[in-house]
């Protein structure tokens, strides 16, 4: 027999793309970006010979899909 896999698959899981979970701050939706870009203008670049994309990298982060709500949980580099 084989063993009846549970309905919902839940937690823990990688996180992908499209994960969602509730926003703690607005109760909205948090959705799960691997490459959320991050503007970096106002740090100080030094000049490395190429500057071209110097100003935006990406981390993992949650977004809230709240527009007024704006908030955002960086899970670091991706
Ligand atoms: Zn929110």
């Amino acid at each position: 027999m084989s063993n009846p896999a549970p309905a919902t698959v839940s937690s823990q899981r990688a996180l992908t793309d499209g994960a969602t979970k509730r926003c703690p701050q607005c109760h909205a939706t948090l959705e799960f970006r691997s490459h959320y870009p991050i503007l970096t203008v106002g740090v100080m670049l030094e000049r490395t010979g190429s500057e071209t994309g110097d100003r935006m990298r990406y981390e993992r982060a949650w977004v809230c899909r709240n527009g007024r709500c704006d908030y955002r949980e960086l899970l670091g580099d991706a």
